[in-house]
């Protein structure tokens, strides 16, 4: 499955996944041909279909026509958008890759800012949106909300309102490529390895065609696989909470038989007795889903499933594994 070492003879290195998206796909091949040219760079565009069951393949065995520089490669089934990313890291040939999204909310236009930082020095140049507008009040809102208590739990900072829009020297792609683990939140992990990092800025446009992938179940189980797959205080909390709620115990417990010694025992005491039991049988159902959720997450990586499964490549040369 892991294709060869590629020879990075290819400046730039476009990674596009695709599901159900072939209305979108010859306005995108069109506006980036024409960045690219500008530009001046050699250039190769590798989209990986996810599964889509609409004429998705067949509109991109379309765009091939014509260019040796687009790849695409063909899951076997829906694997997700961070499995997709994952593939067209492994196949890239390019000295940089940049994952892109086809529906031209991450514009092309930028690539040139982005070179240019490169050519400064660094390793990663993030696209960061300095508006959402063309996202609902509810998505901006949970999106800061999210990235706000994410960088608070974890260690390595993602950097907030940046997607997969982002330049990658080779030294980071190869990084990345050594990261083994199935659950790919790629936020995450395009941040861990660190290096050189810098940000150009961009307003993200609405979507060119189609709707989005992404509904508020998606982006909630999104964001649970990101806190639990980069940090582990959701499971160190809770010794915590249970050391104070101990203190507590004891305190209230020293206080109850100072009370039962000094003015005998009395019936009364259903309602606080409820309410102890209440909350700390809540409080461990709460912590056991939450032990839960990890070990679900270790189960899935000691199976050490394929990320993605591959029904077939085009336009990768001879081999057509490359
Ligand atoms: N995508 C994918 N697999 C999926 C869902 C989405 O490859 O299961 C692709 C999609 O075709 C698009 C990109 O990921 O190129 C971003 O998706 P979308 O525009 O729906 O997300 P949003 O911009 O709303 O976050
Ligand atoms: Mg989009």
């Amino acid at each position: 499955m892991s294709p060869q070492v590629p020879d990075h003879v290819i400046d730039v290195s476009l990674i596009v996944p695709v599901f159900n998206e072939e209305a979108a796909i010859p306005g995108f091949m069109h506006r980036v041909g024409a960045v690219m040219a500008d530009l001046g760079v050699s250039w190769e565009a590798i989209f990986v279909n996810d599964g889509s069951n609409d004429n998705t393949l067949q509109v991109l065995r379309d765009a091939q026509r014509g260019h040796n520089n687009v790849g695409v490669i063909d899951f076997s089934r829906n694997f997700g958008k961070e499995a997709a990313l994952t593939a067209g890291l492994d196949f890239a040939r390019g000295q940089v890759a940049i994952p892109i999204d086809v529906d031209l909310q991450d514009p092309p236009e930028l690539i040139g800012e982005m070179l240019e930082k490169w050519r400064e020095g660094y390793d990663v140049v993030f696209a960061v949106r300095s508006v959402r507008e063309s996202d609902s009040h509810m998505k901006s809102f949970s999106a800061r909300a999210f990235y706000r208590f994410y960088n608070w739990m974890s260690q390595v900072e993602i950097p907030r309102n940046a997607g997969d829009f982002r330049l990658m020297d080779r030294k980071v792609v190869e990084a990345l490529r050594h990261m083994p683990e199935r659950n790919r939140f790629m936020k995450g992990l395009f941040a861990w390895p660190g290096f050189r990092q810098t940000s150009v800025r961009y307003e993200r446009p609405a979507r060119s065609e189609g709707t989005s992938k992404f509904n508020y179940w998606k982006l909630w189980n999104f964001a649970i696989d990101g806190m639990t797959s980069f940090s582990t205080v959701p499971l160190r909390v809770w010794s915590y909470v249970g050391a104070m709620i101990a203190m507590v115990s004891f305190i209230y417990a020293v206080f109850l038989i100072a009370r039962t010694l000094i003015y005998g025992s009395d019936v009364p005491g259903y309602a606080s007795l409820m309410v102890v039991v209440l909350f700390l049988g809540g409080l461990q159902l709460l912590t056991l889903g939450i032990i839960g959720e990890y070990l679900g997450r270790t189960y899935q990586e000691v199976k050490g499933r394929p990320i993605y499964l591959v029904r077939d490549t085009y336009g990768f040369g001879q081999d057509e594994t490359r």
